[in-house]
């Protein structure tokens, strides 16, 4: 049994609950973060609690907790469920009220963490590479802002599913935004390339990490506009994010992408970055 922690209790999973009036189930009125952790150490923390501040201004959320007790509260939940590798997902909420899409006075928002075992990456994605489509990108001028409101997510990773992919790669105004639930890079001529932050996209830590890696280890590396062309024209394709780290994207819309294997690019940062992450734990 699983534990889970919800506004400042930790409980068995199966004897914990929130309100029908709580705003995040009736308006998707909140925001998450998923940290990872290794060996049952958060992973790039710092980071990601500055994301989830981010994520409470832009929705005008004043942040329920501080910093140390956040890091408290989640060592505490990777405690309870054994550590390991773990994904930790925390949700804050705008908190139970009568329903009406204006913010409610005086309401405390409502708090969640859960943590769920990091499946191992299969060893023939690692080794082939995965395969992905393209779709147009519906979603709205917030995508910076990691809202609990993932409708179109949902439907485009669902797409993606049915097509026997692993990610849906989005693509806006005939320019790359990013995947369904990752960040995308691409190579091209031995250098680096992935979209720049906008709000048309969400600020991976992975990403950042990513850039940061190759950055420190003089691989040429930019942020910059991606074309549709430039995509399908990618000698090597790769998405990030926290929970699959860098995974080589091999075969788009059908079609192989450089040699049909992960390529030289994507050997070396993959071995940086899991070098990195050993380091770390
Ligand atoms: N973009 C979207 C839409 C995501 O949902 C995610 C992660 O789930 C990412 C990018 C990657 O972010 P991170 O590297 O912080 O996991």
């Amino acid at each position: 049994m699983s534990y889970i922690y919800l506004n400042g209790d930790f409980l068995p999973q199966n004897e914990a609950f929130v309100s029908v009036l709580d705003r995040g189930f009736l308006l998707g009125d909140g925001i998450y973060e998923v940290i990872p952790a290794f060996n049952g150490k958060l992973f790039r923390l710092a980071e990601h609690l500055r994301r989830l501040q981010q994520s409470l201004d832009a929705i005008h959320l004043q942040n329920p907790l501080s910093n140390n007790d956040w890091e408290h509260i989640l060592k505490q939940l990777i405690e309870k469920n054994g550590g390991g590798e773990l994904s930790i997902y925390l949700q804050i909420t705008r908190g139970v009220a009568p329903r009406d899409h204006v913010f409610p006075k005086n309401t405390q928002p409502s708090i969640y963490a859960m943590s769920s075992p990091i499946e191992p990456v299969k060893a023939t994605s690692l080794q082939k590479g995965v395969s992905a489509i393209l779709l147009d990108d519906p979603r709205w001028q917030h995508c910076h802002i990691k809202a609990i409101s993932l409708l179109p997510n949902v439907l485009l990773k669902q797409e993606a599913a049915e097509q026997g992919c692993t990610e849906a790669i989005l693509i806006k105004d005939n320019l790359l935004t990013e995947g369904a639930a990752s960040n995308i890079f691409i190579v091209k001529n031995n250098c680096v390339k992935t979209p720049p932050k906008s709000q048309y996209i969400l600020g991976g830590i992975t990403r950042d990490l990513t850039i940061e890696l190759a950055l420190k280890n003089n691989i040429d590396c930019q942020e910059t506009a991606i074309s549709k062309t430039d995509l399908l024209d990618a000698d090597e394709i790769w998405l990030s994010s926290s929970t699959k780290d860098i995974l080589a994207i091999t075969q788009l819309n059908g079609q192989i992408i450089g040699s049909g294997l992960p390529g030289p690019m994507w050997q070396k940062i993959s071995k940086i970055y899991q070098t990195f992450k050993t380091r770390l734990k």
